[in-house]
């Protein structure tokens, strides 16, 4: 069925209807309409930076928000580890090799246990983390010649990171003029594998999904796309 949808951001607003299944679906399958929606709240956001008279200066070749921490959804999670496990070989061996070269650098700095269970480790702020994960310069698993090589898949958190300062300012973390997305996608499709006692939303971090999924909770059972798609929206509209 037809869901109506209507998100204002920064003064313009979205009206869409779309096109939402009734039946039994699991949160993976409805990605591609949460990518329709994330990429809509995200192009308002531009627009409203750009009527500040500000440009976005991502442009392709420039990776060096690939090789900054990624949280992303269990969801996503999920459906970045079927979609290398259905690539043909030996692509799949080469992103696996990719994904362990990352966890290497990763315990070898000592931060997989921040990374993987925040919770333990409540007074390390995540910015803290985050900068410290820089600096080990570790590149997506899916980075090829400064391109994504998954880009259509990517993670919602990579289609909201976009700034207006200097390329260069990004490769050094420094004076980055982010373009501020109010209502994260990201985030209401994290709140989706929310169980209502925790009080820490839940990421995994992209480098990781391999290891996460060792241990990974069971996905959650399918439910009505409609139902989805609403507790989506209503995160979403909170500005989650
Ligand atoms: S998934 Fe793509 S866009 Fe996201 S960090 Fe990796 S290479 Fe970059």
């Amino acid at each position: 069925m037809a869901v109506p949808v209507e998100i204002t951001v920064f003064g313009g607003t979205l009206r869409a209807q779309i096109p939402v299944p009734s039946a039994a679906v699991s949160a993976g399958q409805m990605l591609p309409m949460f990518h329709s929606i994330g990429d809509a709240v995200i192009h308002l956001s531009i627009k409203a930076v750009e009527r500040e008279g500000k440009s976005i200066s991502c442009r392709m070749g420039c990776a060096a928000c690939c090789r900054q921490f990624v949280p992303i959804s269990e969801t996503e999670a999920r459906e970045l580890i079927d979609l290398v496990s259905k690539m043909p070989e030996p692509r799949r061996s080469q992103i696996r090799e990719r994904f362990a070269a990352a966890v290497g650098k990763i315990d070898a700095g000592g931060l997989r246990d921040r990374l993987m269970n925040p919770e333990s480790h409540p007074a390390e702020r995540m910015r803290t983390v985050a900068i410290e994960y820089f600096g080990h310069r570790i590149d997506c698993p899916f980075l090829e010649n400064e391109m994504c090589s998954v880009h259509p898949q990517r993670p919602l958190a990579c289609r909201e990171y976009l700034v207006t300062s200097p390329a260069e300012n990004c490769s050094t973390l420094s004076d980055i003029d982010g373009v501020r997305v109010p209502n994260h996608a990201s985030l209401a499709l994290c709140r989706l594998d929310e169980k209502p006692t925790q009080t820490l939303v839940r990421t995994v971090p992209l480098a990781m999904i391999f290891e996460w999924a060792k241990t990974a909770p069971t996905e959650p059972a399918g439910r009505p796309g409609t139902e989805i798609m609403a507790e989506f929206l209503r995160y979403l509209g909170t500005g989650v």
